[in-house]
């Protein structure tokens, strides 16, 4: 074991603060990683809220994780001391039910182990994730990271990216196709780059209409304020595919409405409170309502060489680690352009006198 500093909470009701805890030491396929950088994913301040009622505390979150190798256990092929390194929401998974075997890791039959809020196989211990100065990660569960992008715009990469380019693939967006992203948050921002660049006509809905002109350079080619019905009557019935990335209760039937025969939208955001599908929202035009669940490790990696490709990365604003707790405020009020993204230097000392 070795000792790490970091920020967690100890209840949903307490701010996040400096805290010192042990990490395994690096084993026989594990590398042990530095952190320059970690992104604040909305799904670290649901769960250190407890919005989804199943964590654990002490709880430090962090899931879009940067950074530099600094030891490799004796049977690590893929990373040497010194390379970058980047770790999104998976550690580990059981590698034998038919969901691992396809690369489908976040799938897996057995659950898949969380970067934090997860049960460690190796110590039996809660896992804790990328706001802390270290990590240890298998390296079948570790991601390569392209040297020639930004690195603090790279971490958002490994949630927001890949949970937007999994569906985009999977619902095979492209080429003639008209695609909406709802919300332009973390990864709503990230899905309209992405679709963006798969060469789709992407439309963003909003329910904040002075993001309307970032939306265009992000690569919007139009931008629909959600709370106006008539710009929403507009489109009726012309989607192939929405993807939506609100974290906050809506209705979704609002967005089905606006697909085209057998269109389909899919669900990555993930309000605490359930989501209401009127039949006749799917009945009419035979359309399906799908969800998404982030994506693989080889397809986590695909989507790093396809944004290092097209010079993709995310639009940050970098934040000293003891501002977190002003940065899940502003994400609460849709104030963030497009993702807080940690500078761990700032943890330096942090937890010294703690
Ligand atoms: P975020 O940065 O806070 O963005 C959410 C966006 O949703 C906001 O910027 C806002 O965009 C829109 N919004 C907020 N409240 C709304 C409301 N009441 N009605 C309509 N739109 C609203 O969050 P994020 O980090 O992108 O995460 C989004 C959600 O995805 C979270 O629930 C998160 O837990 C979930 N998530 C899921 C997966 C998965 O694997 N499925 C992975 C990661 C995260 P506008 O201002 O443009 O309206
Ligand atoms: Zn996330």
């Amino acid at each position: 074991m070795f000792r790490c500093e970091g920020f967690a909470t100890p209840a949903a009701d307490q701010p996040l603060s400096p805290f010192s805890f042990d990490r395994r030491d690096v084993g026989e396929r594990d590398v042990k990683i530095d952190i320059l950088y970690c992104g604040v994913c909305h799904s670290d301040l649901h769960q250190a809220r407890n919005d989804w009622q199943n964590t654990v505390y002490p709880c430090l979150p962090g899931h879009e994780i940067v950074g530099r190798v600094s030891a490799v256990g004796p049977a690590v092929t893929k990373f040497k001391v010194g390379d970058l390194a980047g770790v999104g929401c998976m550690v580990a998974s059981c590698q034998n039910c038919p969901n691992c075997a396809d690369g489908l890791e976040q799938y897996c039959d057995n659950g898949f182990v969380a970067t934090y809020n997860g049960v460690e196989p190796q110590t039996g211990g809660t896992t804790f994730g990328g706001y802390s100065e270290a990590i240890v990660v298998d390296e079948g569960f570790t991601l390569r990271i392209p040297d020639k992008l930004d690195l603090a715009a790279v971490a958002p990469l490994l949630c927001a990216g890949i949970t937007t380019y999994s569906p985009l693939r999977r619902w095979k967006v492209g080429p003639g196709q008209k695609v909406g992203i709802v919300g332009l948050g973390g990864l709503g921002h990230m899905g309209v780059k992405l679709a963006h660049a798969m060469g789709a006509h992407v439309v963003l809905f909003t329910t904040s209409p002075n993001k309307a002109e970032d939306a265009r350079r992000l690569g919007a080619d139009e931008v629909i304020v959600s709370t106006d019905p008539s710009q929403m009557d507009a489109h009726a019935n012309s989607f192939d595919f929405i993807l939506d990335c609100v974290a906050a209760e809506h209705d979704v039937n609002a967005y089905l409405n606006l697909l085209r025969r057998d269109g389909t939208m899919c669900q990555v955001g993930a309000p605490e409170k359930p989501l209401s599908v009127a039949a006749f929202s799917v009945i009419w035009k035979r359309r399906s309502f799908a969800g998404s669940l982030i994506g693989g490790i080889a397809e986590t990696q695909e989507m790093l060489d396809f944004c290092a490709e097209h010079g993709i990365t995310s639009d940050i604003e970098m934040i000293d680690i003891h501002d977190i707790e002003a940065a899940f405020a502003r994400m609460l009020k849709s104030d963030v352009k497009y993702r807080f993204v940690i500078d761990m230097a700032t943890l330096k000392g942090a937890t010294q006198a703690a």
